[in-house]
């Protein structure tokens, strides 16, 4: 008998969602679940991967959305992402989802979102192939967990991802400027800055909030000699 890896019902039909949605080859899910995800699509922000739908008028500059319209208004942080995209909408459903796979340990969640993850990697990639590198988790975090959930993404994508950033420890975040946070919060550091110069980086974690971690990352791989860094996630609040 199969259990939605999701609500834990009992997936009965073999005639669902699931089997014609070709998502069973994975893990059973079960209809009402999937019903749940909300697929990112349509025009967005350059940057971000906002979609536009979602967006007001009056925060909208161009082609990008108010937030990246400020990281790229200042000096500081400007250029530092060239884009994000993400494949769900971090609606009510998929917080609870998150939440049992970031902080339950439930790992084995990430087989549920394998064949679209994997779709819409081609996407967030940009032309020259990057190295795919997941956003690392301190070693107190990991010893908690048991597992970095970014890397388990990134372990779901054709090819071998690299773990060429490092994270010191935990801080909690403040309520400083963002950008302030950006230099003086970093806890991210490249062990190896050889192996990063002059390579295309694409950043695996698993939701874009506002942006400040995948910056917080890109900042010192570009630092240490990194060309170009995008990144994807799995949500995008
Ligand atoms: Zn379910
Ligand atoms: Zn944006």
């Amino acid at each position: 008998m199969n259990h939605c890896l999701i609500c834990q019902e009992v997936v009965t039909s073999s005639f669902g969602w699931s089997a014609f949605l070709g998502l069973q080859k994975h893990a059973p899910v079960c209809g009402d679940c999937e019903h749940a995800f909300q697929t990112i699509t349509g025009e967005l922000c350059r940057i971000c991967g906002r979609e536009w739908r979602m967006v007001a008028d009056e925060n909208r500059y161009g082609d990008l959305c108010s937030d990246c319209f400020r990281w790229e208004g200042d000096p500081a942080t400007a250029g530092l992402l060239k884009k994000n995209r993400s494949v769900y909408h971090y609606n009510e459903n998929m917080k609870d989802i998150l939440s049992r796979y970031k902080f339950r340990g439930d790992a084995a969640l990430s087989q549920v979102f394998q064949e679209a993850f994997t779709k819409k990697f081609k996407e967030a990639c940009p032309k020259e192939k990057p190295i795919v590198v997941p956003i690392p988790l301190s070693p107190e975090r990991i010893y908690e967990r048991g597992f970095n959930q970014s890397l388990l993404l990134a372990e779901l994508l054709p090819g071998k991802p690299e773990e060429l950033l490092s994270k010191t420890s935990s801080e909690k975040q403040s309520k400083k400027a963002r950008w302030e946070r950006l230099d003086r919060e970093n806890t991210f550091f490249v062990p190896d800055s050889e192996l990063v110069k002059g390579k295309n980086i694409l950043l695996i974690d698993d939701i874009y909030t506002t942006g400040t971690t995948v910056r917080m990352a890109a900042k010192v791989l570009k630092n240490a000699g990194a060309y170009d860094i995008s990144s994807y996630t799995l949500v995008r609040s």
